[in-house]
């Protein structure tokens, strides 16, 4: 099952032609974890995210220096090398300064027809739910403006009733994990693949796949580890650390429990039920204070009998970055000991991280 959803991600270009092929639908392509997808969802287009490849970033090295965050970076480059040439449209939150600029230079540089910013506020406050819910507001007059086609308040409570089975089947997925029935990389590549699937589709591979690993054998677990990550969009790394010993049992990733903890509440009002659910409960840095993210993560450690804590930042990525002085801090008055890299995620780093990971999980088997 893992290599199949690996084929998945690696086929995600084709399927997402296919798809629109079949449906004569929209492609829309979203950085992050705060966008509201649902939307898309319900106006009946496909809402990707947007990923790179590890692959020289020959074309974007042209417009970027190489002090940038290689997430965007490398997913540029897939669009200036005409792998993205199905999406119809883009969404750009304002989320990190990278993820921003990324609304001018895709608008320029790729003939997309459709681009739209979507504000979000910088600090978690009932104000701010208030100013997000009208900029969800405005976010679905721009999407009906563009396809010419009402999104209905029927096709909106569909769309968060698809998008909250998806979470509860991948919490599923989360509880497997920790319990040794699902491998890390298993886990994350199920939800690597939610993010470009159809989420009825992704339900149905879902229920079959967890139906399959709730038969299998518990394997011994190795090192418990909780790993906390700016944006990994590949299994590369949590592989690694599993061929080294560890069992990857909780994250705090944007691919990863951030995309599926925290279901929309339902509520008659929707675009409140939205605003609270990606403002307010995704535990993302960008807008939530170390403190509170910190009690996030502590329930998560405590949950999952985490026995040591690996932090693998992207160079660059600043809102990881500078929590990470006081994330090793807190873990460590908890116990954990903490395995810190910082870098790009390439073939060549991962081989010099193997040794420091196998010491890792040693010192921590004692
Ligand atoms: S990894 Fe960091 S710098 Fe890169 S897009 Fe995410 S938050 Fe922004």
């Amino acid at each position: 099952m893992d290599i199949k959803l690996d084929l998945l991600r690696q086929n995600r270009h084709d399927m997402a032609r296919l798809w629109k092929k079949e449906t004569g639908g929209k492609v829309v392509g979203v950085f992050c974890c705060n966008v509201p997808e649902e939307l898309i969802y319900a106006a009946g287009m496909l809402p990707v995210r947007l990923m790179g490849e590890k692959e020289e970033a020959s074309e974007a090295d042209l417009h970027f220096p190489s002090n940038c965050c290689p997430y965007v970076k490398r997913s540029f480059d897939q669009g200036l090398k005409h792998r993205y040439d199905y999406l119809d449209g883009i969404i750009v939150p304002n989320t990190c300064d990278m993820v921003r600029a990324m609304y001018g230079t895709w608008k320029m540089n790729l003939d997309i027809p459709f681009a739209y910013f979507l504000e979000v506020p910088q600090r978690i406050s009932p104000r701010g739910i208030e100013f997000f819910r009208e900029r969800i507001l405005d976010f679905k007059g721009g999407l009906e403006e563009w396809s010419g086609c009402e999104i209905t308040a029927k096709a909106i409570e569909d769309a968060i009733e698809t998008y909250n089975l998806n979470r509860r089947l991948l919490q599923s997925a989360g509880r497997f994990r920790q319990d040794g029935l699902l491998s890390g990389v298993e886990c994350q590549n199920m939800v690597i693949s939610s993010m470009f699937m159809p989420k009825d589709e992704h339900n149905r591979l879902m229920g079959a796949f967890l139906e399959e690993a709730a038969r299998r054998d518990t394997p011994p677990l190795g090192v418990r580890l909780l790993i906390s990550a700016s944006m990994l969009d590949n299994s590369d790394f949590i592989r690694l650390l599993e061929e080294c010993g560890g069992s990857v049992v909780a994250d705090d990733m944007p691919a990863g429990s951030r995309y599926f903890f925290y279901s929309v509440n339902h509520s008659s009002d929707p675009f409140f039920a939205l605003a609270e659910r990606y403002l307010v409960q995704v535990p993302c840095p960008r807008k939530m204070l170390p403190r509170d993210r910190f009690e996030f993560i502590k329930q998560v450690m405590e949950e999952t009998g985490a026995e040591g804590a690996v932090i693998h930042n992207l160079k660059a990525c600043d809102c990881h970055l500078y929590e990470y002085p006081y994330l090793k801090k807190m873990l460590q008055d908890l116990g954990l000991p903490v395995l810190f890299f910082r870098g790009e995620e390439t073939e060549a780093e991962q081989e010099t991280q193997r040794d420091d990971i196998e010491a890792f999980i040693e010192m921590i088997r004692g």
